[in-house]
This record gives structure tokens, sequence and C-alpha cells, in this order.
């Protein structure tokens, strides 16, 4: 298990074709992710906090290795969920990078949503203002001498 707090570490990305959708929802959202510390990627992290005026940490640009460093802050447990509107009509240059992230926020089992209604969700679930116990993997047979999770 691992805590999510009251105060969640949230990771945005968007593709390109999907930036002003996320920029939309998270407008319309700023109340609540203002109460938030908020993660993303680097073009993603400029127009957000511009829009919302809020400190965002920034990554670098996805296509750049930023996706791979949202998957390893995910294993790390620093970032607790993803917000990822990524482009199902075109593909992209980081193809094997958007699989990675994917993969990893299954694996850790981290709130995910890949589009904006699952978003809406999870932003008004009664859980974003609580502490959450994150059920993890067993990863025992994985680790040869020290748990990725400790
Ligand atoms: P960006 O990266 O925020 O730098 O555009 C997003 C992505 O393509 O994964």
């Amino acid at each position: 298990m691992k805590l999510i707090t009251e105060e969640k570490r949230i990771a945005l990305v968007a593709h390109d074709n999907k930036k002003l959708d996320l920029l939309d929802w998270a407008r319309f959202n700023r109340e609540t992710l203002s109460r938030h510390l908020l993660y993303a990627t680097g073009t993603t992290g400029d127009m957000l906090a511009k829009e919302l005026d809020l400190p965002i940490t920034r990554f670098f640009s996805g296509p750049l290795g930023g996706d791979q460093q949202v998957g390893a802050a995910i294993a790390k447990s620093t970032v607790d969920m993803l917000i990822f509107f990524w482009d199902a009509l075109e593909p992209q240059p980081h193809d094997p990078d958007i699989k990675a992230l994917l993969r990893l926020a299954v694996l850790y089992n981290i709130p995910t949503a890949c589009n904006r209604s699952t978003a809406d969700f999870i932003i008004s679930s009664p859980l974003m203002a609580q502490e959450y116990e994150r059920p993890t993997p067993d990863l025992e047979r994985y680790a040869s001498t020290r748990h990725p999770l400790d």
C-alpha cells in the first residue's frame, strides 16, 4: 500500500491536438487543481502555468523524454495521479514512451484519465479531498535486494 494524501501530486500531459481540450478542462477545474501539486510535461506545463497562474513543476517536453520522466516519477511514487489526454488519431514520434508511461500507470495502480469524461469523474470524486491507501503490486519476485517501492 502507498498513501495518497489529501494533497495529490497530479501529472498533466496533453498531445498537441488535445492541448486546448486539457486547457479548457483545467480552467474549469482550476479551483480544485489549486489544492494539489501539479506536474506536467514541458509544453503542456508552459501552457497550463500561463492559463492557470498556478505553480507547475515541469518535466522535459514529451518527445524529448518528458513522458519517461513522468513514468519514473510514478515508479518512485512521487506522482500520485495522471491526467493524460493522448491523441488517438495521430501517431507520435515518441509512441514507445507513451506506451511505457501508460504501462507504468497501470502497473503502479495510479488513477489515470486518458480522456475528458474520465478526468471529470476523477476530479469530482470525494477521494480527491481524502487520503487514500493505494494498493500496490506485489513486486517481491522482481526485487533482488530491495523492494522498489520501499
Ligand atoms: P509536451 O509533451 O507537453 O511537451 O507537448 C506532451 C507529450 O507529447 O507527451
